[in-house]
């Protein structure tokens, strides 16, 4: 069984290189950003607590986030392995999904970072805005203050996946082919 984090900036290729990955490694892909836009769609209670945060870019609660993602790992009980896009973001979600695979006798096998230049990514992101009817795509602003999230909330994690012997990068500028060729030569080597 292989859990892996893929780990990255906003707009840095996670979700494109995860439909990728959960393919070739039969991994049962968990999109936090998925799983709430999906609950906004269907405007469950989940759905529209996560709005109020995610169209400012700002993180949805630890709490919320920490229980939502659980549930879904629960949900599958049968997978051979989870690929967590978006998940952790913080280092109280990783600390408590470390406690939440050892309580199941498992663990995170490694993150792996697909790595970008800010700038490159912001316009990847407006660039994404004109299409995804996405709120927090398509103004300059929001956009810039997930980035700031992210510096201060989420790349500590580098740190405490390295800490751990886990972490790993791979250039994330490329085609997708040749990205997914990167990720895979880090996996593979599990
Ligand atoms: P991106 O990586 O491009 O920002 P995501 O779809 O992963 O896109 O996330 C979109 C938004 O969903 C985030 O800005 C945040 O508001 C919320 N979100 C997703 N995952 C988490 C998480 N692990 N913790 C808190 N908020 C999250």
């Amino acid at each position: 069984m292989i859990n892996i984090v893929l780990f990255g900036k906003p707009g840095a290729g996670k979700g494109t290189q995860a439909e990728f990955l959960k393919g070739k490694y039969n991994l049962t892909h968990l999109s936090t950003g998925d799983i709430f836009r999906y609950n906004i769609k269907n405007e469950t209670a989940l759905g529209q607590l996560a709005k109020t945060y995610m169209d400012q870019g700002d993180l949805v609660p630890d709490e919320v986030t920490i229980q939502m993602l659980q549930s879904e790992v629960d949900n599958n009980p049968q997978s051979s392995g989870f690929l967590f896009d978006g998940f952790p973001r913080t280092i109280a979600q990783a600390q408590a999904l470390d406690a939440f695979l050892e309580s199941k006798g498992q663990k995170i096998t490694a993150t792996i970072a697909l790595e970008a230049d800010d700038e490159i990514l912001v316009q990847r992101l407006l660039e994404r805005g004109k299409t995804s009817g996405r709120p927090d795509d398509q103004d300059e602003e929001k956009i810039r203050n997930r980035y700031d999230e992210y510096n201060q909330k989420t790349a500590p994690l580098m740190q405490f996946y390295q800490e751990q012997g886990k972490f790993h990068a791979v250039d994330g500028i490329g085609s997708i082919a040749e990205i997914t060729e990167r990720l895979s030569n880090v996996i593979d080597r599990l």
